[in-house]
């Protein structure tokens, strides 16, 4: 039996728009590579997959083209499946087949092409997105300030408290300009208001030395003095 142009094209049709969803579904799909009769040396692969209905796990079976995942039949057996592709092969011939194949692949990776296109559009959009934003920030910030931020990692440079770069924050002389320390970039930190206050005109190691020293003893030792005893059994040595 010949089949008519008009018959085949709705096939075809047919075929690529199912196995396109399929593609697209990105479903686990098993896979068992088919040899002999039509199907020839492994080209085409029984495939099978899984969908739950009302909590069963109903299986379906596919003949597909292995490198291009066109599908030639969908059943609910293995045998109606291969048994379909089988006709569906004979009745369209090979070199129609052929033809269909180069199609579908190159369907496929217009598909993919598209896709990445997208990711690429979006992922340029985020970028350009972030860039605007850190050019507003930038904008409102003077480049010294900037400058000192960044090269104090855009943290105190005593606490460690995170600055924001557009937020208050001092620019601070570790030399003190009193005992003159210059405003080269390499004697600028970045400080939190609190340590800048109480920094004054020391160096920024008598500082740092000087916040070593805790003002007044710390809480525990004033809420819970401990008895002698503990403190013998505790320290041995002594
Ligand atoms: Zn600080």
């Amino acid at each position: 039996m010949r089949l008519t142009p008009e018959f085949l094209e709705e096939l075809r049709v047919m075929l690529f728009k199912a196995s396109h969803l399929l593609l697209d579904a990105h479903i686990h799909i098993r896979r068992k590579p088919m040899i002999g009769g039509v199907f020839g040396a492994a080209g085409f692969s029984l495939c099978s997959y899984n969908s739950t209905y009302t909590g069963l796990d109903v299986p379906t079976y596919l003949v597909m083209e292995s490198s291009s995942g066109l599908m030639l039949a969908r059943e609910g057996t293995k045998a109606e499946a291969i048994d379909l592709s089988r006709v569906v092969l004979q009745r369209i011939g090979p070199s129609v087949f052929a033809g269909w194949s180069a199609q579908f692949h190159a369907e496929v990776e217009a598909n993919k092409a598209i896709a990445e296109a997208a990711k690429a559009k979006a992922w340029e959009e985020r970028r350009a997105k972030f860039a605007a934003e850190s050019a507003t920030v930038a904008k409102k910030v003077p480049r010294r300030r900037a400058a000192v931020f960044a090269a104090s990692n855009g943290k105190c440079h005593y606490c460690s408290t995170v600055l924001s770069l557009d937020g208050k924050w001092h620019i601070e002389h570790k030399m003190p300009r009193a005992l003159l320390g210059g405003s080269e970039q390499s004697n600028l930190v970045a400080a939190c208001v609190s340590c800048n206050m109480k920094k004054r005109d020391q160096t920024d190691l008598e500082f740092i030395a000087s916040r070593g020293k805790p003002a007044r003893p710390p809480l525990a030792e004033v809420s819970a003095p401990k008895p002698a005893q503990v403190c013998a059994v505790s320290n041995p040595t002594e």
